[in-house]
């Protein structure tokens, strides 16, 4: 009962020209009907994607700041990302955390801020490969969720969709396996049972990310646990449509 879900994330790529394309491949595929679609794009095409883009598709901003106006400069309020035609935003990407340096807590509050002025979440969470390799994927996850978990309500959780990233994984061609996405996911599962409830454990979208292609995805959305994509490069491309049709 959990509705497949599919995320572009465009990442800082794009152009006009680029995002009228791409809005137009997209538009142009045929997709089931029980997937849900979101593009992330830069702050500055959001207006246009959301005008060009189909409309069983959403839009997400890939940020945001914890405020909903005033002198911070530089930075862009979930209500804003609202007001252009975003209904989405991407918060927590492991490019925020360890290329800008964002904590957990400030991921948590983004998180609380943009659920309040009314978007959706997609909660990024995952390990670097050396904590792989030390044993200590599920407590960093686990402490990831913690943040958000004591941040927000359990009726917020039915805004938020998890996107499990493996960071070794982002960018790198070298995807988890099937088996792979599929422990951590159950984990982060069995997590939300007992730190959240049940219910918000059985109904939450956990999604997986890191190298997927119109290739590898089929067999990883057979998983149980597996309940979509976030697609970084892949979404760039007209395969991403294949993505969307993992499951059929
Ligand atoms: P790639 O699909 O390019 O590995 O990126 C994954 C990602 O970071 C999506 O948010």
């Amino acid at each position: 009962t959990r509705t497949f879900w599919v995320g572009g994330n465009w990442k800082m790529n794009g152009t006009v020209a680029a995002v009228k394309e791409l809005a137009k491949t997209f538009n142009a595929g045929t997709t089931s009907s029980d997937v849900e679609v979101v593009i992330g794009a830069p702050y500055v095409y959001i207006p246009l994607l959301a005008d060009s883009l189909r409309n069983d598709w959403a839009v997400a901003g890939e940020n945001c700041y914890v405020k909903a106006s005033g002198a911070y400069t530089g930075e862009i309020s979930p209500e804003m990302l609202k007001d252009v035609g975003a209904k989405w935003v991407i918060l927590g990407h492991s490019e925020r955390r360890n290329v800008l340096g964002e904590s957990d807590q400030f991921t948590a509050e983004k998180t609380v801020k943009a659920l309040e002025a009314g978007l959706k979440v997609v909660l990024c969470v995952g390990e670097l490969l050396e904590e792989r390799e030390a044993g200590t994927t599920q407590t960093v996850v686990n402490r990831q969720l913690d943040a958000v978990i004591k941040a927000v309500s359990e009726a917020d959780w039915a805004n938020i969709v998890i996107a499990y990233e493996p960071v070794w994984a982002i960018g790198t061609g070298k995807v988890a396996t099937p088996d792979q996405a599929q422990d951590v996911h159950a984990a982060i599962r069995e997590y939300l049972k007992s730190a959240v409830s049940p219910k918000v454990a059985e109904e939450t979208r956990i999604t997986y990310g890191g190298s997927v292609n119109a290739k590898n995805c089929k067999e990883t959305a057979q998983k149980p646990d597996v309940d979509g994509f976030l697609v970084g490069g892949a979404s760039l491309k007209p395969e991403f449509l294949d993505i969307v049709n993992a499951t059929n």
